[in-house]
């Protein structure tokens, strides 16, 4: 099949971050019930915000649409539940910012009815007898992003350049974060359905292998995903150790493969097709039942909730309410965070809606954050040492914190994937991802000012150049006018003179 068992590499760097998977790793996916409002936000994908198509006062089913795709990298947004859309409004949202969002919001009616006009399909070959270019306006349609919590719409990936060869659909059911488990229990619970997701998707890509990479602490997931592929000898599953960022596609891809994602290149450059387990699930539940993406599984975990779970859960949940249903938080909570603790988002407020990206939501004591005071750089090197992309962390974080933003391309910053290696391993606590966001941030806004600039450059030099060619065509036509009279006075006295004369 291509990938040969032993292929088996390392990647630079990589840290191994206490697991805390006990936490949650035994509780069944249950689903939750159904919340009285959910709020939607139009933009929870990597790309284009979705446009609303729907206004206050509309009905709808569960699977509606109520915001359509506004780009090519945009993603469709579906009525998580059948109610009444309530207002289209700013909205706080999981951001790191704070800001609010468009959102719209539905006011369930209890029924959680699915649109009928959604059909499914009951034989599971049945997709595999489509054109690859309708499957992939089904998942396009259904509003399918990256579950691992990247985001980018998938139906993109899906449909790779034609000039390039894939050989390998790679499944990321690493799920290298701490604290997660949704990942491990989708796999233990719903096996067939991942292999589903599996087939369809290597019909569409007309590509002959897989691979369904797992770290080698979810021996259980191991297990069930070794039986579940079994008569299928192009997919394969292969254990893989213990490592953060594991998950991380380009660490990934040189894991199971040892071809290496050039620096600005993609995974397709490389024969390779990345899609996260929970993502092949979405993709069988939308050409096997017709459903868009409306819920998804969530680790709801850390010490600081009362009763950890993994919840399926309709997009537009408010934290609030999940984390009511789980028991509360304890008093000591120091920390809420969307997603895992490495790369996860740390919220100012609870009152916001899960979104497709969220795999978890962590309840944090003191102990299990971080918040320890920063102090000098001691020039260690643990962070050169961490990092998996084969940066210079210490130096980045120095030009972001002394403004030195010029510097930043220079020592790659762009490169860096925010997995949080370095920052987890300085003996001096430098909150190092923190500088550099500020730094891409920082460079994006000198760019936006530089562009600007050379614009309003442009837009000067072209109206000189224009008043000048204004000015020298005016003088050409006095020029002329002259040349006109001259000649017409000439010609004027010359004809006076021959009638004199006569
Ligand atoms: S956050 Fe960036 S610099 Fe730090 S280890 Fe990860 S990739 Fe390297
Ligand atoms: S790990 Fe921290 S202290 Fe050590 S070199 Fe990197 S930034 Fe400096």
């Amino acid at each position: 099949m291509g990938i040969a068992a032993s292929v088996l590499k390392r990647f630079h760097g990589g840290i191994h971050p206490d697991g805390h998977k006990e936490l949650s790793e035994r509780c069944a996916i249950e689903p939750m019930p159904l919340p009285k409002r959910l709020v939607v936000p139009l933009h929870q994908h990597l790309g284009a915000p979705a446009e609303p198509v729907v206004k206050e006062g509309d009905k709808v089913f569960k699977g509606d649409l109520i915001g359509k795709a506004s780009g090519f990298v945009s993603a469709a947004v579906h009525a998580p539940t059948s109610g009444t859309v309530i207002g289209i409004e700013e909205r706080p949202v999981a951001h790191p910012s704070g800001l609010t969002m468009p959102c719209v919001v539905i006011e369930s009616d209890g029924a959680d009815a699915w649109n009928p006009e959604l059909k499914g399909i009951d034989d599971p070959l049945a997709p595999l007898a489509l054109d690859p270019a309708v499957i992939r306006d089904r998942i396009k349609n259904a509003g399918i992003v990256g579950l691992g919590g990247a985001t980018f719409p998938s139906f993109i990936k899906m449909s790779p350049p034609r000039d390039k060869v894939v050989d390998l659909l790679l499944i990321n059911a690493v799920e290298c974060e701490p604290y997660l488990t949704c990942d491990a229990r989708l796999m233990e619970e719903r096996s067939q359905e991942v292999v589903e997701g599996i087939r369809i998707m290597l019909h569409a890509l007309q590509t002959r292998a897989c691979v369904i990479g797992i770290e080698a602490n979810k021996p259980e997931a191991i297990e069930i995903m070794n039986k579940a592929v079994a008569g299928n000898s192009d997919i394969r599953v292969v254990t893989l150790p213990v490592m953060y960022p594991q998950g991380a596609e380009k660490q990934l891809i040189e894991v199971v493969t040892g071809r290496q994602v050039p620096s600005k290149g993609l995974p397709v450059d490389v024969g390779v097709i990345v899609h996260n387990v929970a993502t092949a699930v979405a993709i069988r539940n939308a050409l096997r039942l017709g459903r868009p993406l409306v819920q998804r599984i969530v680790t709801v975990t850390g010490h600081g909730i009362a009763r950890p779970a993994n919840l399926e859960l309709l997009i537009g949940t408010s934290v609030d309410d999940v984390l009511a249903h789980c028991g509360g938080l304890k008093p000591d909570t120091v920390k809420v965070v969307m997603g895992g603790p490495m790369m996860g988002l740390a919220l100012h407020q609870t009152n916001v809606p899960v979104v497709k990206g969220t795999s978890g939501i962590l309840a944090l004591l003191r102990h299990e954050s971080s918040g320890k005071k920063e102090h000098a750089c001691i020039r260690c090197g643990n962070c050169v040492a961490a990092c998996p992309m084969n940066l210079v962390p210490c130096t980045m974080a120095w030009f972001a914190k002394t403004d030195q933003i010029e510097l930043l391309p220079d020592v790659d910053l762009f490169d860096c994937i925010e997995c949080g290696s370095c920052a987890y391993v300085c003996p001096a606590n430098i909150p190092l991802v923190h500088y550099f966001r500020f730094g891409k941030i920082s460079w994006q806004a000198k760019e936006r000012e530089n562009k600007k600039r050379e614009l309003t450059k442009q837009r000067t030099r072209s109206r000189e150049e224009r008043l000048q060619r204004e000015k020298e065509e005016k003088e050409r036509k006095k020029e002329e006018m002259k040349a006109k009279m001259a000649a017409k006075k000439a010609t004027g006295g010359t004809a006076k003179v021959a009638r004199e004369e006569a």
